[in-house]
């Protein structure tokens, strides 16, 4: 498992796009990328999101999503709790 805790996540990216999928699809969302995974699917599109990242503190992760002052937040992968 990638190195976090209560206080702070190792984060990919956190970018704002058009959500592309679910019920919200095309409604405009802040994506939280979250680095890391244990399970290794061949099929995974994200495998830059395997390793590195930045540790960042709980409080600068809202700061930046907030930044984007929109009400959707996504949370994605990595799957580090997996
Ligand atoms: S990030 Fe998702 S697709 Fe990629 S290895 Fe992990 S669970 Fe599989």
């Amino acid at each position: 498992m990638t190195e976090s805790n209560f206080e702070a996540l190792r984060i990919t990216e956190i970018l704002h796009s058009p959500q592309g999928e679910a019920k919200t699809v095309g409604k405009p969302t802040a994506f939280v990328g979250l680095t890391g995974c244990p399970l290794g699917c061949q099929y995974c599109d994200t495998v830059y999101a395997l390793v590195g990242g930045d540790l960042l503190s709980l409080e600068t992760i809202l700061q930046e999503v907030k930044r984007y002052q929109c009400s959707l937040v996504t949370v994605t992968g990595g799957e580090p709790l997996a």
